[in-house]
């Protein structure tokens, strides 16, 4: 089989595949060279891994390599800041609340990409060929052939990990629906003086969410999401003015604020492939969906796919089954449809409702959020539903 695209779900993939006994051939091409995808040192990008993706992370055998470097999620806060002269109101959610000890990690992204990697390359039926990019591909009945910068590969399936310009899907001829936000997401680390005690805060701002994020000791991730051009102004700011705007963002609560790294920039949009599967072709993670960082599901909602897909095609294999057949990815479509589907929707409503100026919108969202602050079985319901998928595995985190 060859995967196209060593970003984190590509390789889980290619780890998950390589645990069933199947002893199945991967072969797993990325432009990038070893160095950059071995290279272990924080930038600015973190993700807050929900239970279920640090099972998948586990059972890829890479959670140990990489997890001591993750800040515990215990409690997930909303502040809407979103009225400037009133109160604001804010709306803590908490792991024991539902019988759960975390709600997740929040992973820098270079450390875990780089454990990925270091298990793929000690992995026997695993072939990481870096600096090679998928040009194209032909199906035909039994399987493809794909030119590569480096020459041909047949296999007799391809799955497109391949980031969110998606060369696989776009030679399967597959459109995608995609809407761009007009936003911008910076990040960066911080120091701060009061601790986060395990606490990820997202304030509901005019420009759009902003997000402190913890990390191991007394810091933090920011995801902070601002209209293009307010973003383009904050990204020349010099670092004292820019600590300066990050602590009024905050409103003091973690105390005094230090830039540790960054701040780097990155364009928000939305995109949904209109299908998953082509004749011996799945699509996985951002080349089937992208999300906003709102709610923090885009990895989450992709480590599934791969998971999902390593059963799908383990169980073909196992029952000597052609696990590129059109009847076997029909599997694959059908189980994510409505998982991908749902999460997209979900977080771009919540997106344009928390990212809206109006005055009608901002009343109903505070009413919103204030009755789910004080009626504890909707307080219950929007947790369970955050963490549905995650209950529903019943998955222990240690
Ligand atoms: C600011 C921000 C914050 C986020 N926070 C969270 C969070 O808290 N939680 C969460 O779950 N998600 C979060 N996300 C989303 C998450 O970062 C992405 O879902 C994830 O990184 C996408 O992984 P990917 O492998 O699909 O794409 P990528 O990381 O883009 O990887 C694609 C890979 O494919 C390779 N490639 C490209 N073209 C080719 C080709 N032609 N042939 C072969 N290989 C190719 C690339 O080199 C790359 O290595 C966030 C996103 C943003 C922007």
């Amino acid at each position: 089989m060859l995967i196209c695209g060593a970003g984190a779900p590509g390789l889980t993939l290619a780890l998950l595949l390589s645990k069933t006994g199947l002893n199945l051939s991967i072969v797993i091409i990325d432009p990038a060279p070893e160095r950059v995808l071995l290279n272990a040192e924080a930038d600015t990008r973190t993700v807050a891994l929900m239970r279920g993706s640090a099972e998948i992370l586990k059972a890829a055998g890479a959670w140990d390599a990489c997890a001591a470097q993750g800040g515990r999620l215990e409690t997930l806060q909303i502040i809407d800041d979103s009225r400037p002269g009133h109160d604001t109101i804010a709306v803590p959610f908490r792991a024991d609340e539902i019988g759960q000890e975390l709600f997740g990690i929040n992973m820098p992204n270079n450390p875990l990409r780089a454990a990925l990697t270091g298990k793929a390359l000690q992995t026997k039926n695993i072939r990481l060929i870096t600096e090679m990019e998928l040009l194209s591909y032909e199906p035909d009945d039994f399987g493809i052939t794909a030119q590569t910068s480096g020459g041909a590969i047949c296999a007799k399936l391809i799955v497109g990990a391949d980031g969110r310009n998606s060369a696989v899907r776009q030679c399967a001829g597959i459109d995608a629906w995609e809407r761009d936000y007009g936003q911008n997401a910076i990040t960066c680390f911080i120091e701060h003086a009061k601790p986060h005690n395990g606490t990820s805060t997202e304030f509901h701002r005019p420009g759009g969410p902003f997000a402190l994020v913890p990390l191991p000791g007394n810091s933090s991730s920011v995801v902070w999401t601002e209209k293009r051009d307010d973003a383009a102004r904050l990204m020349k700011l010099r670092k004292n003015e820019f600590e300066r705007a990050l602590q009024e963002c905050t409103n003091d609560l973690l105390g005094a604020i230090k830039l540790i790294k960054g701040p780097q920039s990155f364009p928000l949009i939305a995109l949904k492939a209109r299908r998953l599967t082509a004749p011996r072709m799945a699509l996985a993670a951002e080349a089937a969906h992208v999300l906003h960082p709102l709610g923090a599901q885009g990895l989450n909602l992709s480590l599934r796919d791969v998971e999902a897909l390593a059963a799908i095609i383990a169980d073909a294999a196992e029952l000597g089954l052609d696990y590129g057949s059109r009847a076997i990815l029909n599997r694959y479509e059908s189980r994510r449809r409505a998982d991908v589907g749902s999460r997209l929707a979900v977080i771009d409503t919540l997106n344009r409702m928390v990212s809206n100026d109006a005055g009608a919108l901002k009343t109903l969202r505070r009413a919103g959020l204030k009755a789910v602050g004080s009626v504890p079985f909707l307080k219950d319901f929007v947790m369970q539903q955050g963490m549905a998928p995650d209950i529903r595995s019943g998955i222990k985190m240690q």
